[in-house]
């Protein structure tokens, strides 16, 4: 199937789950995760519609910025990033989703600052508190959003998390709803430069329980473009 009628798909799944709890379809956001696809394929994406577009790699990133591959949709980047590349992708991306350390979150307000901007960004959350996984601990999250009104140059649009590898629909139910109540504390506390817009959650084998849990985005790769190439071999 190409890539046209994959996104329809995945759009109508969304739909389905938003409608099974009682949510507005257009309150979730679809994130095409285009790691390791070419230029090509990610303006196909945006052609059939996709809300944005998340990149893993600096590198990629840079590559397919300087062949206008993201024209006509807003480019976010969900990788790990190391402090060392920030002013690669500051100020070039609209949302830094993967925001994991403190060290990270002053290297991009300095270098925001640097360019006289304010940067979007969004905390990660190492949910299933994974030895492999970046990301903040859950009881991290709210000294963190706390110590970040100190910053003037970053303004935090909410939370991002990857869950462990599931295998059965409802395994990550519980990681899901743990994010989403971190989100509602947050919003309970009512800071003034934080609003939990976004909870983005949810990958292609996921999305159904991430949307019934309050994901306001997901991010979708290999149910767009097919299994990557990396794997495929
Ligand atoms: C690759 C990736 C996704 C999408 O994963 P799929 O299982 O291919 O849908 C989502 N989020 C991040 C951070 C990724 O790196």
């Amino acid at each position: 199937m190409g890539i046209a009628e994959n996104v329809a798909r995945i759009r109508e799944q969304m739909a389905q789950a938003a409608i099974a709890c009682g949510r507005d379809p257009k309150s979730i956001a679809l994130c095409a995760a285009t790691k390791m696809n070419d230029a090509d394929a990610v303006r196909q994406a945006i052609a059939a519609g996709v809300d944005c577009c998340g990149e893993n790699r600096v590198q990629e990133l840079t590559a397919k910025l300087a062949q206008n591959a993201y024209a006509g949709a807003p480019v976010h980047f969900i990788g790990h990033l190391q402090t060392n590349k920030v002013r690669q992708v500051v100020g070039k991306v609209d949302l830094i989703q993967s925001v994991d350390s403190l060290r990270l979150l002053q290297a991009i307000d300095k270098e925001a600052a640097r360019q006289g901007i304010v940067q979007d960004i969004l905390l990660e959350v190492n949910i299933g508190e994974e030895a492999s996984k970046s990301g903040f601990a859950a009881g991290d999250i709210l000294p963190m959003v706390e110590k970040a009104g100190q910053f003037s140059n970053i303004c935090i649009k909410g939370l991002m998390a990857i869950p462990p590898i599931s295998h059965n629909s409802g395994e990550n139910l519980n990681y899901f709803q743990k994010l989403f109540q971190i989100s509602v504390d947050i919003t309970g506390k009512k800071y003034d430069n934080v609003k939990v817009d976004c909870l983005s959650m949810g990958m292609s084998g996921d999305f159904a329980d991430a949307i019934a849990s309050g994901s306001t985005m997901i991010r979708v790769g290999t149910g767009i473009f097919g299994v990557r190439n990396s794997v495929k071999a």
